[in-house]
């Protein structure tokens, strides 16, 4: 193997994996490893399910691609499984989380444009995540997202994530405001799980000034926090909501909901893709879809990440150098006091898959489908693995 063809993107462990089954990944010499990662949120179903697997050979054996230019049923059939599940109105498919974010920020220009606001602004937050393109990186709190890629795009402000005040603060003094976008739960940002009340709450700031609510459950959703979408444990509906990362269990789509004013925006010639919502992603999106309502995933989600938060809580409390554990279903963190960028290879060695967010955070985002005894594997592994460093010096 020759890595030196490869733009130098990604820091990358020393280890590839040729196949997998459910949880566990093999590598070229052998190894099982146990994946609390998933391909960062994307396997829910596990590695070389048989059903996803039949969706892709039997369909791409009949049709692959035909373009927009067509009406496409397992597309239509999507959007409607979809809308239906979040009770919104209408999608836009596309091939990734920042393309699906990019359709939800060019629908809330254009809104606001058709309205006659001069400048349209969207309000992000401190420690958002929501893609690479120019303008999700621009929404995106990180400076090291975004250093060196100046020029920004124009049309954003940034409000500190879970503070309801700031975001009043800017609606009295910027006429300019027409849509908040927020993570229900940040995930790149380590696992930031918000008040209970703040997504309700934007959500009546939202109607209050006539703002489209924009929740990027780009990694939040597909069951992974317990429910379906993690807004639905609020019990709010979002103008616009994004997906991307489960929903097809590793073959690449995103796609974007509106509902009310914000599903009518786009017309011909405002918006498209060539691959978005292909009749292959599509197939492939609509099984694993059904998977996840057949065997209810989200509640086993809320079961099993109720489980390894309890264990890990039991056995790493008393650890000084565990700051907090913290997530919704099989969505979870537990943050260190200092940097841990060492820890992945070192689960590696021991057999487990997971990685760090944020620096000090370690993130896990196992697939929906783990046993009861694969995940107190992993907290086995890992709660042994951080028993180690807290005997280390400083
Ligand atoms: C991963 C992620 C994105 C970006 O998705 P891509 O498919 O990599 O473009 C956007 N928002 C959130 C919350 C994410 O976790």
């Amino acid at each position: 193997m020759n890595a030196n063809a490869i733009m130098n993107t990604y820091a990358r462990l020393d280890v590839s994996f040729v196949s997998g089954e459910g949880a566990w990944l093999v590598d070229t010499d052998g190894n099982r490893y146990l994946d609390a990662i998933a391909g960062i949120g994307v396997c829910v179903l596990g590695h070389a399910h048989p059903e996803v697997a039949d969706t892709i050979a039997s369909q791409a054996a009949t049709l692959l691609h035909t373009s927009n230019l067509y009406r496409i049923p397992h597309q239509e059939q999507l959007a409607a499984e979809l809308v239906r599940l979040a009770g919104m109105d209408k999608a836009f498919f596309a091939n990734s989380g920042a393309e699906a974010n990019e359709a939800a920020i060019k629908i809330s220009r254009l809104y606001a444009n058709k309205k006659g606001i001069a400048n349209p602004t969207i309000i992000v937050t401190d420690g958002s995540f929501h893609g690479r393109t120019l303008a999700t990186l621009t929404a995106s709190g990180s400076r090291k997202v975004q250093a060196g890629f100046e020029p920004l795009v124009n049309g954003f402000v940034r409000a500190p994530f879970n503070d309801i005040e700031a975001i009043t603060k800017i609606a009295d003094n910027n006429a300019n405001i027409v849509a908040i976008l927020v993570e229900p739960i940040q995930g790149e940002g380590g696992i930031r799980v918000p008040d209970s009340d703040y997504l309700t709450r934007l959500r009546s700031i939202c109607d209050a000034h006539d703002w489209f609510l924009i929740l990027d459950e780009v990694q939040t959703g597909n069951g992974r926090t317990g429910h379906y979408f993690a807004c639905q444990e609020s019990g709010i509906v979002p103008d616009l909501l994004t997906m991307a990362k489960g929903l097809a269990n590793g073959f690449p789509i995103g796609v974007c909901l509106a509902q009310g004013r914000a599903a009518d925006v786009f017309q011909p010639g405002n918006h498209g893709s060539t691959f978005g919502g292909n009749p292959l992603a599509c197939a492939v999106g609509l099984t694993v879809v059904r998977i996840i309502q057949e065997q209810d995933l989200a509640k086993r989600a809320a079961i099993v990440g109720d489980r390894m938060q309890t264990a890990f809580a039991a056995r790493l409390g008393g650890c000084q150098r565990v700051k907090a554990i913290r997530g919704k279903g099989l969505m979870m963190g537990i943050e260190l006091d200092e940097p841990c960028p060492q820890l992945p290879q070192q689960a590696l060695e021991k057999g487990l898959l997971i990685n760090v967010a944020s620096e000090r955070v370690i993130r896990l985002l196992p697939p929906l489908i783990i046993s009861d005894e694969e995940a107190d594997q992993i907290v086995d592994i890992l709660g042994e693995l951080i028993e180690t460093i807290q005997e280390l010096p400083r």
